[in-house]
């Protein structure tokens, strides 16, 4: 994939790079190794006061990163300025909690081990590679740098080859902010590179946010040379209405939930499994919130939803579809490729999906939401829980047993009760099964790139 930056909403192509070269890469990783004994001076507060003043930057410049957002992956502008907030939201987060998240933790009773005290404590690893995707060009790596960087780590990021100016933004945001030279850098490189860096002896941890052939392929490489790896990789995430929810409510939240970023979310709801008492009221509800979005210029403060961010990705969603309503799926609302420049794809609403559609088992990014209809919880949680992916879920029940039950029985990373699913940097974050391993977010993901050390004395 070249490394350019192509308007989704146009089509034409805005700027290309060159990769950088071996030698360019050397000197980055070279200077990433200098930057971990740098770090490894500073105390919490001297890396706290950096990241705050790095969230500062971003935020005295939201216009225009967001703009460049926009640009870059089509996301409404509207969208864009959130996830650049969201972003430095986080920053703060981390600068505000670090020190407590890594905090020593002696052993109450250390003559337990026969020693007079013993603790376990959090030190960094070191060099950290960040493969990303362009979903969240932004967020997806602030949720890796800020906390990474406020635990003495530092980060190289290889982001998607369609986003290089975000990539090429964030190379230097947190050195501007007051961080050392090389606590943080980008790598203009092909996908066909990564193996080489990750295998590279300065880089000791990879995490990878994106799909589920870029993540096997890391942790295998990973693995190889024995190394941490943490996987975000991609979901299909189940949103079960019963009889009792609020449908109305329901209806809306799943409409946000599966055209935010014009559907391209890994944590979208993208199955919707309905109790066949409320099935009727919640499509007829469900298509006439789906139907009433404004698809278009994706700057436009009016727009809904915007382009999808590739052709190919337009290409691939289209495919789906095709291949359910050939099969006897119906669409509701939308399910048509429109002519004219961009990739757009507008939001649609299938019913009559069966086990032998692709759709039934692979990840529809962008805005195409599968109807399924179950006559019981138990065949919700089955259906629910009848793909390889398991990132989140939702439930929609007002019934404290029923959402107690579902809570435990659905096998995902988190369950959003009346609710759908958002990352918060307050709460841990990732998947099981397909959808990855590892947390992002809160204590736990500070804590993945830490080596816990024990220290025993007599
Ligand atoms: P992608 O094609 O897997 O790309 C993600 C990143 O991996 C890009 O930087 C890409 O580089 C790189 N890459 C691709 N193949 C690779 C390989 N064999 N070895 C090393 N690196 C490789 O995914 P995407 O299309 O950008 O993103 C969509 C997917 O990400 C969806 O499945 C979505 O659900 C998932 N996702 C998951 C989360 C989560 O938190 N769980 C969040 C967002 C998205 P190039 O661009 O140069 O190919």
């Amino acid at each position: 994939m070249a490394i350019a930056t192509v308007n989704p909403t146009t089509g034409i192509t805005e700027r290309s790079f060159e990769p950088h070269s071996p030698e360019h890469v050397e000197r980055a990783l070279a200077r990433a190794e200098d930057a971990v004994s740098a770090l490894r001076s500073t105390d919490f507060s001297t890396r706290a006061a950096w990241m705050i003043r790095s969230a500062e930057i971003l935020e005295s410049e939201v216009e225009a990163v967001a703009v460049l957002l926009t640009t870059e992956m089509g996301k409404t502008l509207r969208s864009a300025r959130a996830e650049v907030q969201k972003c430095a939201k986080n920053m703060r987060f981390y600068a505000e909690h670090a020190e407590s998240f890594l905090a020593d933790e002696p052993l109450a009773d250390p003559s337990t081990v026969g020693a007079s005290s013993a603790f376990a404590r959090y030190e960094p690893l070191g060099v950290v590679l960040a493969v990303m995707p362009w979903n969240y060009p932004l967020w997806q790596v602030i949720r890796f740098a800020a906390p990474a960087l406020m635990a003495g780590n530092v980060g190289v990021l290889k982001h998607a080859s369609n986003v290089p100016q975000s990539a090429l933004y964030l190379d230097t945001l947190f050195t501007r902010g007051g961080f050392p030279a090389g606590a943080f850098s980008t790598l203009l490189i092909d996908a066909s590179a990564v193996a080489a860096v990750i295998a590279d002896p300065r880089v000791k941890a990879v995490t990878l946010t994106g799909s589920e052939p870029a993540g096997r392929s890391v942790a295998r490489t990973a693995g190889e040379s024995i190394k941490k790896a943490v996987l975000e990789l991609g979901g299909s995430d189940p949103f079960v209405v019963m009889p009792s929810a609020d449908i109305d409510a329901a209806a809306a939240v799943a409409t946000t939930s599966r055209t935010g970023n014009s559907g391209q979310s890994c944590i979208a709801a993208k199955r919707f499994i309905v109790h066949a008492d409320v099935f009727d009221e919640f499509v007829a509800a469900f298509s006439e919130r789906m139907r009433a979005l404004r698809v278009g210029d994706p700057l436009l403060d009016s727009t809904d939803v915007g382009p999808l961010a590739t052709r190919s990705g337009r290409d691939e969603l289209a495919e789906l579809v095709d291949d359910a309503v050939a099969h006897g799926a119906t669409a509701v609302v939308g399910g048509t490729t429109p002519d004219g420049p961009g990739w757009f794809y507008p939001p649609t609403v299938l019913t009559g999906i069966t086990g032998s559609m692709r759709l039934h088992q692979e990840e529809a990014f962008g805005p195409v939401a599968s109807v399924y209809r179950v006559s019981s919880a138990s065949e919700a949680i089955a259906l629910a829980n009848g793909t390889r992916f398991g990132l989140s879920s939702a439930v929609w029940s007002a019934d404290p047993a029923e959402q107690d039950r579902f809570s435990r029985e659905l096998d995902a990373g988190a369950v959003f009760i009346n609710g759908m699913t958002v990352s918060y940097p307050e709460l841990p974050f990732g998947g099981i099964k397909d959808s990855g391993y590892g947390r992002e977010l809160a204590a736990a993901g500070i804590r993945e790139f830490c080596n816990l050390k024990t220290i025993w004395k007599a």
